[in-house]
């Protein structure tokens, strides 16, 4: 069983190594983003709530992601483990999650924080282009595509997400270090915080991981 919050800016590779991981470890991948996404294209109550908050590159109100995190945790899909990727990003929903653990009898085993320097993060993101269909994340200069090619995966729609356009990035970056960043903070009081590389092939960062969490 494996508890896992994976932490850092946007960008970093939590999408990417949270799916790894997820298969490695037969844990679900939940990931607030997509699934803030997945409502806006279906245009639930909880998408039109969370539009124009992520449209401007700013967090979605805590009390609709405090109330989203605890129906996913009561729903009994994290029974056997999980992955958090992009929760917690305030402290008030880190203190709400720690006592929704304490609740449910959770414990969270390790938060890993992704260390980039603010470039590269810039670079990945203005070059970051995801699938419609599977949610593959690809890179514009590594995977040699073009704009309107089909996922090599599932043939679906490759895509670049409005909010990973430059404008929106700076405005991310910005809310990154005001509101998230203490976050870090919080959970290296509580002894939880692991710091690892997130400069390198993705393979590599997949090792470092195991390492820790294999601890
Ligand atoms: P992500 O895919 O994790 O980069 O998330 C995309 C956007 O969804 C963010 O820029 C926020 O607007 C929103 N979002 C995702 N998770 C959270 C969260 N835990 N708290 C507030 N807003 C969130």
């Amino acid at each position: 069983m494996m508890n896992l919050i994976l932490f850092g800016p946007p960008g970093v590779g939590k999408g990417t190594q949270a799916k790894i991981l997820s298969h490695i470890y037969h844990i679900p991948h939940i990931s607030t983003g997509d699934i803030l996404r997945q409502a806006i294209k279906e245009g639930t109550p909880l998408g039109l709530k969370a539009k124009s908050y992520m449209d401007a590159g700013n967090l979605v109100p805590d009390e609709v992601m405090i109330g989203l995190i605890k129906d996913i945790l009561t729903s009994g899909q994290c029974r056997n483990g999980f992955i958090l990727d992009g929760f917690p990003r305030t402290v008030a929903q880190a203190e709400a999650l720690q006592k929704n653990f304490q609740g449910l009898n959770l414990t969270v085993h390790h938060v890993i924080n992704f260390v980039v320097c603010e470039k590269e993060i810039v670079d990945r993101l203005s070059q970051r282009y995801v699938c419609r269909k599977c949610g593959k994340i690809y890179n514009f200069e590594i995977d040699h595509f073009k704009p309107g090619d089909p996922c090599f995966k599932c043939g679906g729609e490759i895509f670049q997400r409005d909010d990973d356009k430059p404008e929106t990035v700076k405005k991310r970056l910005e809310v990154y270090h005001q509101e998230t960043e203490p976050v870090k903070a919080y959970y290296e009081k509580l002894g939880l915080l692991r710091n690892i590389d997130g400069i390198g092939e993705i393979d590599e960062i997949t090792q470092r991981l195991l390492a820790v969490t294999k601890k």
